[in-house]
């Protein structure tokens, strides 16, 4: 995927995160959002960002508290900081919105080649084929394969560990090794079919040595992970792990007692439970896992 492609991605999956949030906003009955002024620069130049802040991946799903529709100090400023009413609609802003993310797609294309992949893909093949050999992150250097994922185009359930297995970066596919037949035996107790499910991760490409995915690796890989979900429309997304849960909410302050509640991501309920590794290593936590899975069970009508 070439550089234009890759931001395009990431533009797009931006705007269109946006215009779904406002659209639950909506929803939720909060059908206008009042413009703040941006602050004023401040004088004296202003200190070099901290560690954290140059860390910090893009708000993809703006968090509640700083609506990211007011007005931002940073330039060009979005279009809809531009409406002229101190109080704008939801819809009309979701709106701007699309508009905004066709116009960058439509600005990108542009300056590319006339044979370039589509912008925005509708199928996950698509995406698959948008994504190409990928060398957006320095993990491109370290996997074998690029494992993007597998399964129902439209599942009832998607799994997401951190990144890949030893075992999937060998092959190129999820479920390989024994974690996947672990997972394989967790998907027939739940008596889900395999065009029920689908399986991939927060990165598509593992490391070497293993360890958990940096913040910019997830940064980078994060707009590919969100146009799956938009694609596929999981009813349930079940996250395979405490590195994956940390990728997925990385301004969350998380604990272990946050695996086996409900979470929310991209509008799409969300199950923590344990990874496959771990449950190898540690069979004891079976018990706990199985009661996580249950509880997707039962919002999915299974059981
Ligand atoms: S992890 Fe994601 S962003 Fe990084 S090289 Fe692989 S596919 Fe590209």
């Amino acid at each position: 995927m070439s550089g234009v492609q890759s931001d395009e991605m990431l533009l797009q999956e931006l705007a269109g995160d946006l215009a779904a949030w406002l659209r639950r906003q909506s929803e939720l009955g909060l059908t206008t959002l009042a413009r703040r002024e941006a602050p004023r620069p401040a004088a004296a130049r202003p200190s070099a960002p901290s560690e954290r802040q140059q860390a910090a991946p893009p708000q993809s799903q703006p968090a509640q508290s700083q609506p990211p529709l007011a007005a931002s100090s940073r330039s060009p400023a979005p279009p809809v900081a531009s409406a002229a009413s101190s109080a704008t609609s939801n819809e009309a802003i979701g709106r701007r919105m699309e508009e905004f993310a066709q116009s960058v797609s439509q600005t990108l294309s542009s300056n590319r080649a006339p044979d370039a992949a589509p912008q925005r893909a509708t199928t996950l093949a698509a995406l698959r084929a948008q994504l190409g050999d990928c060398h957006r992150c320095p993990l491109c250097d370290d996997r074998t394969n690029l494992v993007f994922g597998e399964g129902a185009e439209h599942p009832r359930i998607m799994f997401v560990g951190d990144m890949p297995t030893a075992d999937e970066d060998r092959t190129g596919r999820p479920l390989a090794g024994a974690e996947g037949e672990l997972l394989t035996k967790m998907l027939q107790a739940m008596k889900l079919t395999p065009e029920q499910v689908y399986l991939t991760s927060v990165v598509k490409c593992r490391s070497n040595p293993a360890r958990r995915p940096h913040p910019e690796e997830v940064r980078r890989c994060r707009p590919v992970l969100a146009a799956q979900i938009r694609i596929a429309q999981p009813e349930v997304i079940v996250v395979l792990g405490g590195a994956a849960l940390a990728a997925l909410k990385p301004d969350e302050t998380l604990t272990a007692e946050d695996r086996g509640k409900w979470m929310e991501l991209h509008g799409v309920p969300m199950m923590p439970t344990f990874h496959p590794t771990l449950l190898l290593q540690k069979p004891e936590l079976k018990k706990a896992a199985w009661q996580d899975l249950q509880q997707v069970m039962k919002r999915l009508a299974l059981s």
